[in-house]
């Protein structure tokens, strides 16, 4: 039963237990970080729940790659913790289909931060693994405090990359953990393409994005040539944010879009 407990010191883990609490008390927190754990090892699962959920994250569990792929997509967490023996296929398969997803077919997100449990403990498996873009692993048998440690690492490099975090630009604001956007404080409701779309753009405001640069980013590498597929939900995005004489998604004839013209800016 070494999964059952931290082989860390006692004392950090207690540390980590009273800060969040203390934060969640002073109203810092109003809602705990998602946490995903696909962990089909039942003791391990409910360790790293009661241990996240402690340290003030909310944590979800699923017991296979398919419990959690379908987490992924209606709930929307902030990080997952991914061991790789599961009964239904291999956890670096899941891995694959969230950095290949297009954020709409499959309703993932790509950057979704993932950290490997596993105890394939091989240079060669830790290698394997990052080179299907996991962003840290970890090797069973593992202590709790480290794994918090990397943790919340991942979640403030997370928090920083931008197209991460919430956006504000003029009267536009974008939370893409939320899939939201508001002009004015008004919701506006976009498609998945086009939320990506406005996300992709979003993140440097001004810059101008190819039309393959933007068909890559946004549609995958598969339909390269829709060129038109672009340029409709370009032009159903412009007429959802004209909202009160804005004037976003800027058509840059024979190039690409950019999100604003340089004097749009407020
Ligand atoms: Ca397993």
């Amino acid at each position: 039963m070494w999964e059952s407990f931290p082989t860390g010191p006692l004392k950090p883990m207690l540390q980590g237990v009273i800060g969040p609490r203390l934060a969640a008390l002073g109203g810092m927190r109003p809602s705990p970080p998602l946490i995903l754990i696909v962990e089909d090892h039942a003791v391990t699962r409910r360790f790293l729940a009661d241990n996240l959920a402690a340290d003030g994250y909310e944590p979800l569990e699923a017991q296979s790659a398919g419990d959690g792929r379908r987490l992924m997509s209606s709930r929307a967490p902030e990080l997952a913790i991914i061991d790789l023996g599961l009964p239904d296929r291999d956890g670096l398969e899941l891995l694959r289909e969230v950095r290949d997803d297009d954020e709409v077919a499959g309703r993932l997100d790509p950057r979704l931060p993932i950290l490997i449990l596993s105890g394939r403990a091989t240079e060669l498996d830790r290698i394997r693994g990052f080179e299907r873009g996991c962003d840290d692993y970890l090797v069973k048998p593992f202590s709790y405090a480290e794994l918090r440690g990397r943790v919340r690492a991942l979640l403030r490099r997370a928090r920083t990359t931008p197209g991460s975090g919430r956006l504000r630009i003029g009267s536009l604001e974008l939370d893409p953990l939320a899939r939201e956007v508001r002009i004015d404080g008004e919701q506006v409701a976009l498609s998945k393409k086009e939320f990506a779309l406005l996300r992709a753009l979003a993140v440097q405001p001004t810059r101008v994005f190819t039309r393959e640069e933007l068909l890559r980013g946004v549609w995958g590498y598969q339909s390269l040539c829709a060129t038109r597929t672009l340029d409709s939900h370009a032009s159903r995005l412009r007429k959802k944010l004209n909202v009160g004489g804005n004037a976003f998604v800027v058509n840059v004839w024979g190039i690409g879009y950019r999100l604003i013209d340089g004097s749009v800016t407020e």
